[in-house]
């Protein structure tokens, strides 16, 4: 099949609403990473997605709606708790499990009787819901397991001639996927991947908000993921990568030991004046380093990087989404000096 690149103009996000109404996938921009669009209640064309992706069955799509108010057509029992931070934080890269109702097939949730409901605010991404009228199964638009697609350059690279059209939005603003919650009690939730909705802000709203341990550690042989994402290996591009969990002076040490200009080194934006071996750099905050770093996974491929040690951001506030990325990226291979 031809993959069509369509444009932010009203008339091709008709065509791209039109192809979702027929069953079709279209790459669509989101605020977070691009997604893989496809209507959430046509089980031939999410089982399509998922073929498109390679992705494992029981791997649950998040939903995405216009308007918060919509989730009652597809869930049952919402809870008070979800009202209050949808108020605050819908549209945006925020994901709630919810109890879903037929509406949803299974297919769509992996097997699970739970759906991750999302308000994406991305302007594109929000017109074509409205104008499709559908409600949108939408997987970031990468090959599962290799890095998220945060450019509609990125979505033709991995899905051209598989999926009906991809529509060109620009960069993705945050870089990484929504935040996903599930609830606990009454005025409690439990981050099940983390996003740029920091378990600070969720505070706000919400008396307790527990990690997942699943967040940053491997899990045990035969251990059930609360996320099942979180169980595959992830957002690994061919690089064999290595986190070096350490200041500056001692990763430069580390590199300097093993390899140098051998390897290929991922830093933060700044360290490259006071490092003298091949590198790329990152960002120097929590929130360009989510903006930038599945492009430089990707870019790092690009360039045939076959070993990459990377300095590990930080893991506090939206840092604790790009260290999730990464050590995952990493297989959880960690050193810490
Ligand atoms: P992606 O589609 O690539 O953004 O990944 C979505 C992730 O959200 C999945 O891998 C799950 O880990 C998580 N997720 C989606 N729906 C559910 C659900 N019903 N229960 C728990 N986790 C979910
Ligand atoms: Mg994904």
């Amino acid at each position: 099949m031809e993959t069509l690149l369509l444009k932010n103009t009203e008339e091709d996000l008709n065509t791209a609403a039109e192809l979702i109404r027929r069953g079709e996938i279209v790459g669509i921009p989101t605020e977070t990473v691009y997604g893989l669009g496809a209507d959430a209640a046509n089980e031939n064309a999410v089982r399509n997605i998922f073929s498109a992706k390679g992705r494992p069955a029981d791997n649950p799509l998040i939903v995405h709606l216009s308007d918060f108010s919509e989730a009652e057509k597809f869930t049952e029992e919402i809870p008070a708790l979800a009202y209050r931070l949808a108020e605050r934080f819908c549209p945006g890269p925020l994901t709630m499990v919810l109890r879903k109702n037929d509406r949803i097939p299974m297919v769509t949730s992996g097997g699970l009787d739970t759906v991750g409901i999302r308000i994406p605010s991305h302007p594109v991404m929000h017109r074509i819901i409205e104008l499709s009228g559908c409600p949108i199964a939408a997987p970031s638009a990468n090959i599962s397991g290799y890095p998220s697609p945060t450019s509609a350059m990125h979505v033709i690279k991995d899905m051209s001639g598989k999926i009906a059209a991809v529509v060109d939005g620009g960069q993705s603003e945050f870089g990484v996927e929504s935040t996903v919650i599930s609830f606990e009690g009454e005025n409690g939730v439990r981050i099940l991947r983390p996003g740029c909705v920091t378990k600070n802000m969720l505070l706000e709203i919400c008396e307790s908000v527990v990690i997942d341990p699943a967040i940053l550690n491997d899990l045990a042989e035969g251990e059930k993921a609360a996320s099942p994402g979180m169980k595959y290996k992830h957002y690994s591009p061919k690089a064999d990568i290595i986190m070096i969990e350490s200041d500056l002076e001692s990763f430069t040490e580390y590199v300097k030991a093993h390899g140098g200009d051998e390897v290929f080194s991922l830093i933060y934006t700044g360290d490259e004046k006071y490092f003298p071996y091949r590198n790329m750099t990152y960002g120097g905050n929590s929130s360009e380093q989510a903006h930038l770093i599945f492009q430089r996974l990707r870019e790092l491929d690009e360039i045939g990087a076959e070993k990459v040690y990377v300095r590990a951001p930080s893991s506090e506030g939206v840092g604790l989404a790009v260290y999730n990325r990464l050590i995952r990226a990493a297989g959880f291979e960690v050193i810490r000096i």
